[in-house]
């Protein structure tokens, strides 16, 4: 019999908890990613660069396994199918993967894992992706935050360096299943098409987390990370993020927590990741979702040079600076009222570290329908925005080249109508 790794959110050999696990089961170890076809099919754009990042990812586990003498096993279908198809063709005694929070995914794993048990296969699962998850930081009254700074004030206090230590995989390795490599498919064979444009770095300087405080809020400039796309696919280990930069810098470290608060935010209000405000009173705003201003957002053609500089950065690259994601969130919402679900819904067609939680966060923070939004009358001015955070116009101009010429837009509202405008409308809704 043998044991099966399911990799999903964490295509990494080091400091995996569920590969840890797995390879002290005692059975030789088959790692295996499935290209589920439910997900893939809902990408329309063949170009689509997560999957290209995905496989190179499996690229470089292959390799990893192949020196060890083992292999990864890649397959495509649907998760039911896939793994048909694995127990016909291996004696499985046991499955092991990592937790993924997530609506769709949760019920993925419910379904998999009575399939699995049903035919006399146990199905374990882990805690990897985050430092803490579910239900293991709660307030005093046992119920979970949704406010941000009492959560971060308890996570910190519930920090020890239990929760930091590596899985040492590295001491268990002998245990892969041995065979000759399987071949991997390639991006043609999953359907999709490689764009051949670098992916960020998978490492941090010291220096830059010394700074972040100091830099983060500057466009301009690579003040931040940008690991966000290794952290979405586990290419890094969020514990030894932690631990490396947790004494360098508490502003970086407050960063990884908001990303715990918004996982297990969706864990307790799945309704969020479904479509709904996390302030049910905010589904009352009759948003004018306007088309053809939603595709000049889109498109980066409004008028005002920090929302599109951040959209064509958007489009461009899969990146958005944090500041101007937020700008340009609020600008939607609040400017031109339309529906914070298109924009989520956008942002998660073109953003390389898009994750559900933390898009859908963001945007009903933006909208101020969410968790721990400021008051909805606090609206972001483009202009002051811009003045404070990119003064200069490097940022901007590095993206509209054309700002000063006559082919740039004329602004598709005025600020203080919008503004205005906004205010009435949502007035309305939240009073009744
Ligand atoms: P750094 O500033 O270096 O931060 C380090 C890490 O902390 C990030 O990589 C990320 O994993 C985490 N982090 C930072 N800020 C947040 C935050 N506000 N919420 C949760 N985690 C955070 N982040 C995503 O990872 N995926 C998304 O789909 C996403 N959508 C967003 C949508 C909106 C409207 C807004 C306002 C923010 C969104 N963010 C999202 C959060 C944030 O903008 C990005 O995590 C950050 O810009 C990534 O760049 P970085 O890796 O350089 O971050």
């Amino acid at each position: 019999p043998i044991t099966i790794f399911w990799f999903r959110r964490d295509l990494r050999l080091h400091d995996n908890a569920a590969l840890y696990h797995a390879l002290k089961s005692g059975n030789p170890v088959l790692p295996v990613f499935l290209f589920d076809t439910d997900i893939l099919g809902k990408l329309d754009d063949k170009r689509d660069r997560r999957v290209e990042f995905i496989h190179q990812a499996l690229q470089e586990l292959q390799a990893q396994l192949t020196q060890m003498g083992s292999t990864l096993v890649v397959k495509r279908g649907s998760a039911a199918a896939c793994w048909e198809g694995l127990t016909q063709h291996y004696n499985v005694a046991e499955v092991y993967t990592n937790h993924d929070y997530e609506p769709a995914a949760i019920r993925r794993d419910k379904a998999i894992g009575e399939w699995l048990n049903a035919r006399g296969i146990a199905f374990y699962t882990y805690k990897d992706q985050c430092i803490f998850e579910k239900s293991e930081v709660l307030s005093g009254a046992g119920t979970p935050y949704t406010v941000f700074t009492p959560y971060s004030r308890k996570w910190k206090e519930t920090l020890n360096s239990f929760y930091l230590k590596p899985y040492p995989t590295e001491a268990y390795f002998q245990h892969f299943y041995k065979t000759s490599p399987l071949p991997l498919p390639s991006l043609a064979e999953i359907g999709f098409e490689a764009v051949g444009q670098p992916f960020p770095q998978k490492t941090v300087r010291d220096e830059l987390v010394k700074n972040y405080k100091e830099r983060r809020d500057t466009p301009s400039i690579q003040g931040t990370s940008r690991l966000s796309v290794h952290l979405r696919f586990g290419t890094i280990s969020i514990r030894e993020l932690a631990r490396h930069t947790k004494d360098l810098s508490e502003t970086f470290l407050n960063e990884l927590i908001w990303r715990d608060f918004y996982m297990q935010i969706l864990w307790h209000f799945p309704h969020v990741g479904e479509g709904k405000a996390f302030r049910a009173d905010y589904d009352r705003i009759e948003w004018r979702n306007d088309e053809a201003q939603f595709k000049q957002w889109c498109e980066g053609r409004t008028g005002y040079p920090i929302v599109d500089a951040g959209m064509r950065e958007l489009n461009a690259t899969g990146f958005m600076h944090n500041r101007v994601r937020m700008v340009v969130a609020s600008f939607l919402t609040k400017h031109l009222l339309i529906d914070w679900r298109w924009g989520e819904a956008y942002f998660a067609q073109k953003l390389l570290d898009f994750d559900l939680s933390a898009n859908n966060g963001g945007w009903q923070w933006a909208s101020g329908s969410g968790t721990d939004a400021a008051p909805y009358f606090r609206i972001f001015n483009p202009t002051s925005q811009t003045q404070k955070f990119d003064p200069q116009l490097v940022y901007i101009k590095k993206w509209v080249p054309e700002l000063n010429s006559f082919d740039y837009p004329k602004p598709i509202v005025d600020h203080a109508a919008a503004r205005e405008r906004c205010l009435a409308t949502y007035q309305k809704a939240l009073k009744q």
